[in-house]
C-alpha cells in the first residue's frame, strides 16, 4: 500500500457465506488469563478468583513471569468439602475479602471472579458481591464476573469483566459528546492515541477500562464507541443499550487498520480526510519503514491461524495486506459478523475461513498444509513444534503492545522472529 492510503472498503473481500462452521473438541486457554492484563491496567483493582488449585496454578503461571510487585490478584480456593456442598463458602469468601481489604487500603474495586468450580457448585457470586458491596459501601466497590473456561476463550474474560463495569459508568450529560475507546491498551499506547485524537481535534476521549476505577468514563447518547479489541461484543452491546453509537472500523493493527480506525472517529467528528493525512503522515511513514524490514522476512510465507484469541481476522488482514504473507486458513472461535464486517471486506476473496473448532480435523488439515507458521494456543505449540511446524503463541498478542502506528513493526516482528530462528537453526 502507499503512504497516502486511507482505507476504502472493497466491494469484494471475504464472503461471510463461505465461512465453515466447526463444532467439536476445542483447545482453548481459560478466561482467567485476562486478569493478567486487566490488573496491570486498572491500578486500584483487586481480582479475587473463587476457584480451585488448578485455577490458582494457571493464574500464577500465566502471570508469574510478569509480576514484580505485590500482585493484585489471588485465589480463594474451594476445598473438597465446599465442592461437595458441605461448607458455607460465603462465610469463607467474606473472611478472605475482609483480609484483603484490610491489608490493601489502596484497593477501590474488588472483582469476585467466577471459575469452573464455582459455577459447578452454583456459588452465587452476584449475591456475594451485593452483600460485600453493602458491607463496604463508601470504601470499596465489589463486582462479580465469570471467567470460567468451560465455554469461553481466554480473551472473553476481558469482555465479561468490562461488562460488569457498564452499570457503574456515570451518565454523560445530554448536551455532551465524547469518544469512548473500548478495550485494554497498554498505557504507552493509550497515551499515543490520546495525543493523536487531540491533534485531530477530537475532544473528550475516554478509555474503558480506565487506569483508576475511581475515574470511570461517562456514557450516554453523545458517546461514540470505538473498539480497540475485537473480542468485546457483549460489552459493546451493553454500552449501545446505554445510548452509545458504535463506530464500525477495522481494528487498529498495522498502518491500514490504524488509519481506518482513526478515520471512523474523524468521520464521526466531520474532520476532513486531508487533516487525518496531515496529522498521521509522520507516524505512517515511520511505521511503513519499520514494517518494510520485517516484510522482507515474511513476504510469501504461508500462515495458518488456529482459533484461540479472536484476534485472528485483524491480524491475518495485517499480515496478508501489509506484510505479503499467504493466508492458508484463518480460524476464529466466534465470528462477530457486525464487528468484523470491515475486516472481512479487507480479507482476500476465497480465503479458507473457519468459525469454531473440531480439533482433530483441524490438525489433519494443518498437517496436510504444513504452513511456514502456525498461530495457536500454548497447549498446542510444543506438540506442533515437535512435528517440525513453526508456531507463534496467540496469547503474546495481548501481552505485547501491538496497537497503533508505532507498534506496527513490532507486531510484524512477532511473526518474523520464529521464522528467523528456524532459519538460523537450519544453517
Ligand atoms: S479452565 Fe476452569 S478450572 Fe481450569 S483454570 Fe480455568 S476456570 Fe479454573
Amino acid at each position: 500500500m502507499t503512504d497516502t492510503a486511507i482505507v476504502s472498503f472493497p466491494a469484494s473481500g471475504c464472503d461471510v457465506s463461505s465461512v465453515t462452521l466447526e463444532r467439536g473438541q476445542r483447545q482453548v486457554f481459560c478466561g482467567l488469563a485476562g486478569i493478567v492484563w486487566l490488573h496491570r491496567k486498572i491500578q486500584d483493582a483487586f481480582f479475587l478468583v473463587v476457584g480451585s488449585r488448578t485455577c490458582a496454578h494457571l493464574l500464577q503461571s500465566a502471570a508469574g513471569v510478569m509480576i514484580f510487585a505485590e500482585p493484585r490478584f489471588a485465589t480463594a480456593i474451594l476445598q473438597e468439602r465446599d465442592l461437595a456442598g458441605m461448607a458455607d463458602c460465603n462465610q469463607e469468601l467474606d473472611r478472605v475479602a475482609a483480609e484483603i481489604l484490610e491489608r490493601r487500603p489502596d484497593i477501590k474495586t474488588l472483582f469476585l471472579v467466577g471459575s469452573c468450580p464455582s459455577e459447578v457448585i452454583k456459588l452465587d457470586l452476584a449475591k456475594a458481591a451485593e452483600r460485600l458491596s453493602a458491607a463496604y459501601r463508601g470504601r470499596v466497590r465489589v463486582l462479580d464476573y465469570s471467567a470460567s473456561g468451560l465455554e469461553a476463550t481466554f480473551t472473553q474474560g476481558e469482555d465479561t469483566c468490562l461488562l460488569s463495569l457498564v452499570p457503574e459508568l456515570p451518565p454523560l450529560a445530554d448536551d455532551e459528546r465524547s469518544l469512548l475507546v473500548l478495550g485494554t491498551l497498554p498505557d504507552v499506547v493509550e497515551d499515543q492515541f490520546t495525543r493523536m485524537f487531540a491533534e485531530l481535534g477530537i475532544g473528550s476521549v475516554h478509555f474503558l477500562p480506565p487506569r483508576q476505577s475511581t475515574a470511570f468514563p461517562p456514557v450516554g447518547r453523545g458517546t461514540s464507541l470505538l473498539l480497540a479489541q475485537p473480542f468485546l461484543g457483549e460489552t459493546a452491546r451493553a454500552l449501545q443499550k446505554r445510548g452509545a453509537t458504535l463506530l464500525t472500523a477495522p481494528f487498529p493493527f498495522g498502518v491500514e487498520g490504524t488509519l481506518g480506525w482513526l478515520q471512523a472517529a474523524t468521520d464521526a467528528w466531520e474532520i476532513p480526510v486531508a487533516r487525518l493525512h496531515e496529522v498521521t503522515a509522520p507516524a505512517v511513514a515511520r511505521a511503513q519503514r519499520g514494517i518494510a524490514r520485517q516484510r522482507e522476512i515474511l513476504v510469501g510465507k504461508r500462515i495458518t491461524f488456529l482459533p484461540d484469541s479472536q484476534l485472528e481476522l485483524p491480524i491475518a488482514r495485517f499480515l496478508s495486506r501489509e506484510c505479503g504473507m499467504e493466508l492458508v486458513e484463518v480460524a476464529t472461535p466466534f465470528l462477530e459478523r457486525q464487528l468484523m464486517a470491515p475486516e472481512l471486506a479487507l480479507l482476500p476473496t476465497g480465503l479458507r475461513l473457519t468459525e469454531g473448532q473440531d480439533l482433530e480435523r483441524q490438525l489433519d488439515r494443518l498437517r496436510a498444509d504444513r504452513p511456514d507458521l502456525t498461530v495457536c494456543g500454548l497447549g498446542l505449540a510444543n506438540p506442533l513444534e515437535s512435528e517440525g511446524l513453526r508456531t507463534k503463541w496467540s496469547i503474546e498478542l495481548v501481552f505485547t503492545p501491538v496497537h497503533g502506528f508505532d507498534q506496527a513493526a513490532d507486531l510484524a516482528e512477532l511473526f518474523a522472529r520464529p521464522l528467523v530462528r528456524s532459519s538460523l537453526l537450519r544453517v
